[in-house]
């Protein structure tokens, strides 16, 4: 995976500090490569994790924006082996504290965990350990919640400043202590004291989100504007990036799962993320009852049962997970070949989480997503709750919907992967690259249908009784369509029921339109109304969208409009598909998944 990430830095000359830290002749540097393949068991470090190690081994505060499985933990847990004194870590979840513990007694390396499971006298242990310079341990992780409200760890802690024993604050998943983010976690603001209690204490923070405003955002509330930031690239040169229409009948959508998974990727590993833990259950037994080595894997499934099917997988006696996104955390198969989206994940920030567990060896890999109109929905009404649910949902939208750009520039700009953006390259290693190769792509004036879909809301607005989803709304615009062209080309576009909701989805991410949701006693029901720059587009004269055309089918109108009856037909029975019912979903859905 790693071998193409390319390292740079914020600010100043990037080769220049890349360069400067990623040197082997620091007075530690013997100690370093020694540990690196005699204690972690490891042959070379992987791109940044030397320059990080070198920048707080040196007592500078750093901050390193790595991928998920980039390898960040060897960053903080390698200087802390070979230094003297305790690294604290703080970490946000127990269970990834516990993997982690796991790994480094397998390596003997003396580590210990303060969270609120911990009995009394494991607590007065570890205490007594913080102050006694004879003592071995070498790394404490603590959660946040710790350091905020126990002020007998924190006058601890003083003491082990005090004696010289607390050599370096880590804070893993920093992301967490920023609102812009999406994790945020109120304790991590407590972190800001730190600097101010313990000022010569060099901080390290980790984390895989890049976006511009959380990093500055983190700097600011940790107090080390001046800290040595690394970036390494977001780019997955060997994935294949894909966005597939999803057919809106399940059993043809299920064949075609099958069908997919048999001839491109045949006895090869892969992950299928559902939405939820029943569709993840059903999905297993679809795709096993048509063949093919299936286990589903969700939060809801008992420890001892989840990693047996991990384990499964992992011996390839498995060859498909189907999963939510409680199957994340430590997931790190070399071989996995393909990571299917049987509808889309919450964010683009998941997306990339989620596919990016294809392809780790380096060789080639697929992501596949596959789209549907209402499956936005059915997500929307679980997110919108969420600060910045819906913000986060249309990202993944986009690149739903956004066949004309090159999906990895999608991912590199998301990520502010300025990196890839300057000099990378896609190689036609995904659909929009591929389409545009075949020159399909068309760009479409939809003025017109743009206002006839709030000309059709308008009509709708004031009767509450009479408020639209937007499945309706789609379909009374196509019908409104057909029957208008039926007597003149009112609408020489003719476009089909993909076109609309293309053209709706693109309205509602740019304000044309709004989501508005209802509780009922029983669901969340999402509406579609005029969004707040819906009276601006009469003062426009155009509006675009990009289109996957095929041009003789243009030309010939008469052939597309009985494509349109067609798929009428075909999408009036399945109303149901926006009522999410939200108390069965609520506890179905794995909010538990890791978003690291
Ligand atoms: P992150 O925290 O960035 O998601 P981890 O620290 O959990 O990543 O590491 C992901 C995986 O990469 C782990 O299995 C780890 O053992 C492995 N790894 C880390 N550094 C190296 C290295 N230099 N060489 C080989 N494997 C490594
Ligand atoms: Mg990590
Ligand atoms: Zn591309």
């Amino acid at each position: 995976l790693l071998k193409n990430l390319m390292p740079s830095s914020s600010g100043g000359n990037k080769n220049d500090l890349t360069s400067n830290w990623n040197r082997a002749d620091f007075e530690w540097s013997p100690k370093v490569q020694k540990a690196l393949n005699e204690i972690f068991k490891l042959e070379k470090f992987r791109p940044l994790q030397l320059e990080t190690i070198n920048v707080t081994l040196s007592k500078t505060d750093c901050m390193v924006i790595m991928p998920t499985g980039g390898g960040k933990s060897l960053c903080f847990q390698l200087p802390a082996v070979i230094d003297t004194g305790i690294t604290l870590v703080v970490s946000p979840l127990v269970s990834l504290m516990e993997d982690q513990l796991w790994m480094l007694k397998t390596l003997n390396i003396n580590a210990e965990t303060l969270n609120s499971s911990c009995s009394k006298e494991h607590v007065k242990y570890i205490q007594n350990e913080m102050v006694d310079k004879n003592s071995n341990l070498k790394i404490l992780y603590v959660t946040p919640e710790k350091l905020a409200k126990s002020k007998i760890f924190m006058n601890k802690l003083q003491k082990m400043y005090e004696l010289g024993r607390f050599k370096r604050l880590v804070v893993d998943e920093v992301h967490c202590c920023s609102t812009y983010g999406h994790d945020f976690r109120p304790d991590y603001k407590f972190l800001g004291v730190m600097k101010q209690l313990f000022p010569e204490l060099s901080i390290l923070g980790l984390t895989a989100t890049a976006t511009q405003s959380v990093i500055d955002d983190i700097k600011k509330i940790l107090n080390i504007s001046k800290c040595v930031l690394f970036k390494a690239s977001f780019n997955r040169p060997n994935i294949f990036y894909e966005v597939k229409q999803k057919p809106v009948n399940n059993e043809e959508f299920i064949n075609e799962l099958a069908n997919l998974i048999k001839k491109k990727f045949p006895q090869q590993s892969g992950i299928v993320y559902c939405f939820s833990q029943r569709e993840s259950e059903q999905v297993a037994q679809d795709l096993s009852s048509r063949g093919i080595k299936a286990d589903c894997y969700h939060a809801n499934m008992g420890a001892t049962e989840r990693s047996k099917v991990h384990y499964k997988w992992l011996k390839n006696q498995v060859h498909v997970i189907v999963a939510t996104i409680a199957f994340g955390m430590g997931i790190d198969k070399q071989n996995c070949r393909f990571v299917i989206h049987h509808s889309l994940s919450k964010s683009l920030e998941n997306f990339y989480q989620e596919s990016g567990r294809a392809g780790r060896d380096g060789e080639p890999a697929h992501s596949i997503l596959f789209f549907r109109f209402g499956d936005v929905f059915r997500q929307s009404t679980m997110v919108f709750t969420e600060q910045t649910g819906l913000t986060n949902l249309y990202s993944i939208v986009n690149y739903c919907i956004n066949n004309k750009t090159c999906k990895r520039k999608l991912i590199a700009q998301h990520f502010n992967d300025d990196i890839w953006e300057n000099k990378g390259e896609c190689n036609e290693m995904c659909d929009s690259c591929k389409n545009k190769a075949q020159n399909q792509i068309e760009k479409v004036d939809v003025y017109q249908e743009a206002n006839l879909v709030l000309g059709i809301l308008d009509k709708n607005s004031n009767k509450s009784d009479k408020r639209l989803t937007a499945n309706k709304l789609a379909e009374l615009v196509l019908s409104e369509i057909n029957s208008k062209n039926k007597k003149s080309d009112t609408y020489p576009n003719n476009l089909n029921l993909n076109e609309i909701e293309t053209l709706i989805l693109t309205m509602l991410m740019n304000n044309y339109l709004k989501e508005d949701f209802h509780f009922t006693p029983y669901n969340t029901i999402c509406y579609v109304i005029p969004g707040q720059l819906a009276r601006h587009l009469e003062h426009d004269d155009h509006f675009y969208i990009d289109l996957i055309r095929k041009n003789q089918a243009v030309q010939n109108k008469k052939i597309i409009r009985e494509e349109v009856k067609v798929e009428t037909k075909k999408e009036s029975s399945p109303k149901k598909e926006f009522t999410t019912k939200k108390r069965s979903m609520v506890d179905e859905i794995d909010l538990s998944g890791d978003h690291e």
